[in-house]
């Protein structure tokens, strides 16, 4: 392991005062590791086989936090979560840190929620790499600004949870729409394998048409058939309203609205 990166040098002045690994450190430094023959120090940092000892400080939720919600991690459960920790580091408590923060984790917590009230609809496939499977949808009637922009397309990424809010206007057909989507997402993610929408069919039909064009490349389309995937979007919009409206105040006549596509035209 490389232990060149940075914030991990504070690590060896914290080991001779953590009350996890003070003393072996210190018998391990004496030259002493008879009774830690597990442990042993290289460039100052302590280890155990080949992961690295993390002292008792909030570095260790830190970590774990990364592991399990940060960069591309993909907020697994808790057992995949202690694997991905334990590869790589070690302190005696780490399962019990693990599902400590893993339990408290927003997101797992609204993805449970939405599980328990799927009801009669089909799942979804579960994505396994970012930006491969999007869901889009719209917040519409914002006040108008002075681009002409009323509206907001908001794209997430149903593997991290990672959402572009897009500028647009209510008026935006599909074929514009997918431009924006070309534009604002795939230049930056690649094309994805399916996209999510609970727009009408005639809408998505039209928009993927458009997409299909743009790239020549066939996208797989759940449309309308799954409404339930707008809890993630949903909650989302929720949060960026309520953002909105705080940044507008209660100043009259600057209403914001959301309004929710949950028609089935088929
Ligand atoms: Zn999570």
């Amino acid at each position: 392991m490389s232990t060149s990166v940075i914030g991990f040098d504070r690590l060896k002045d914290e080991y001779p005062l953590c009350p996890d690994f003070g003393s072996i450190y210190s018998e391990v430094l004496a030259g002493n590791r008879r009774a830690h023959i597990d442990f042993l120090l290289r460039d100052g940092y302590l280890f155990r086989g080949s992961t690295l000892c993390i002292p008792r400080t909030s570095l260790r939720d830190f970590l774990i936090w990364e592991l399990h919600a940060g960069g591309l991690a993909g907020h697994f459960g808790k057992d995949k979560t202690i694997a991905l920790v334990e590869d790589r580091f070690y302190w005696p408590s780490l399962k019990k840190d693990v599902i400590r923060v893993v339990s408290q984790c927003r997101t797992c917590q609204l993805a449970k929620a939405r599980k328990q009230n799927t009801g009669l609809y089909t799942p979804l496939p579960v994505p396994h790499t970012p930006w491969s499977d999007i869901s889009m949808d719209f917040i519409l009637g914002l006040p108008k600004t002075s681009r002409g922009h009323d509206s907001i397309l908001v794209v997430v990424d149903r593997f991290s949870k990672m959402a572009h809010f897009i500028p647009c206007s209510k008026t935006a057909d599909a074929s514009h729409v997918a431009k924006l989507i070309f534009k604002e997402v795939v230049r930056l993610h690649g094309l994805p394998q399916s996209i999510v929408s609970d727009r009408d069919v005639k809408f998505v039909s039209y928009f993927c048409k458009t997409l299909w064009k743009l790239f020549g490349r066939q996208l797989k389309f759940s449309s309308a058939f799954h409404p339930q995937t707008n809890g993630q979007i949903e909650v989302t919009n929720r949060s960026l309203g309520n953002l909105l409206r705080c940044l507008v105040g209660e100043r009259p006549g600057l209403g914001i609205h959301c309004y929710y596509h949950h028609e089935v035209c088929l």
